[in-house]
């Protein structure tokens, strides 16, 4: 017979303390149901503050499948997805939350899709009603923002929830940036793609992470992470403002040359003074935005850093029980 394959499942979780045994029921279950696989579940303790760790320790001791991996403190999802990731031994590695809001249920279909070929299979929701009102809005303004300005179009209404190929995988970790915006990444990388469609359910327990102004930043980061195209702007709207204002300019020469000095004029000069005086602060906060993001990433500081890693010793026998702590 041959050997199974290996699915990863990468799961970040920060402080969700009372889900963790939820979750793991659920995975055990799904797993359970696709026999012909092998499942490994890479638990990434992003730093929390509750009862998260212990919770997943234990889960560890008692079904060594599931790994644990202890980051030195909060890096956020996107360090701990790639944390994840990074530890992945499968043929197939799926991201999924630990809030069971990307169903589960969905990785049987994921699996079909794959061995029929798909590189990357992706989950979209079509009902997002279990988000707010004001998120779902801001969230397609994003899309349709961030695909206008940059050359890389990241499908809507999909998470960080999919199936990649090992080739995929491999691909993603080649990419050397400290800051991760992986739905970017995982855009950019390409490959062959099926879309599956869910709809996303509310949380379990415990509430987001994710409050509106740490939204605001993450599309930030999605918009300067993949386009330069607000530096351009910058720049055509300076060659627009310096054409205007020397029509002005010349007018005015004009009409003194022909009318004399007038003195009147306070307001429109006051208008100009503020508007060119505005116009470039915002030039410099963009330019400044880039050039922070090139600072950040001079200093080529890991991406995440981990106390320890608590993993099985996978053998060729596959026996589940050899059991030992690795550090990362
Ligand atoms: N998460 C994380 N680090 C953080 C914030 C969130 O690992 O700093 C994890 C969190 O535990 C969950 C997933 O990322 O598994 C998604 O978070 P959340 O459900 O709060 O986001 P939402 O579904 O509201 O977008
Ligand atoms: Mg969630």
């Amino acid at each position: 017979m041959t050997r199974p394959k290996t699915i990863s499942l990468v799961v970040p979780f920060y402080n969700e303390g009372g889900g963790v045994d939820g979750f793991a029921r659920s995975i055990s279950a799904i797993a359970a149901g696709l026999p012909a696989y092998r499942f490994e579940i890479i638990c990434i303790d992003d730093g929390s503050r509750d009862s998260t760790l212990r919770e997943l320790l234990a889960l560890h001791q008692r079904d060594p499948r599931f790994t644990v991996i202890e980051l030195s403190r909060n890096f956020g999802k996107e360090a701990a997805m790639t944390a994840g990731i990074d530890a992945a031994r499968g043929e197939a590695v799926i991201p999924i939350d630990a809030d069971l809001q990307d169903p589960p249920e969905l990785i049987g279909q994921m699996i079909a899709q794959w061995e029929q070929g798909a590189e990357v299979v992706l989950a979209k929701r079509t009902d997002r009603s279990s988000d707010s009102y004001l998120k779902r809005q801001s969230a397609s303004l994003f899309y349709r923002f961030h695909n206008a300005l940059s050359g890389l179009k990241i499908p809507e209404n999909v998470g960080d929830f999919r199936l990649m190929d090992r080739v995929v995988v491999d691909a993603l970790r080649q990419l050397p940036e400290r800051q991760r915006f992986m739905k970017g990444l995982f855009a950019w990388v390409g490959f062959k793609t099926v879309t599956l469609e869910y709809s996303r359910q509310a949380r379990e327990v415990g509430m987001t992470k994710f409050s509106g102004w740490k939204l605001w930043n993450f599309a930030l980061e999605g918009i300067t992470s993949f386009s330069t195209v607000p530096l351009r702007i910058m720049t055509y709207l300076g060659i627009t403002g310096t054409l205007v204002t020397s029509l002005y300019a010349l007018y005015i020469v004009i009409r003194t040359l022909l009318h004399g000095v007038d003195v009147p004029g306070y307001a429109s000069l006051l208008v100009a003074i503020l508007f060119t005086g505005s116009l470039q602060l915002v030039g410099m906060g963009i330019l400044g935005e880039y050039v922070g993001r090139i600072y950040m990433e001079s200093k080529q500081r890991p991406i995440y850093v981990i106390r320890h890693c608590h993993r099985a010793l996978a053998s060729a026998t596959d026996s589940d029980t050899t059991q030992a702590s690795t550090h990362g």
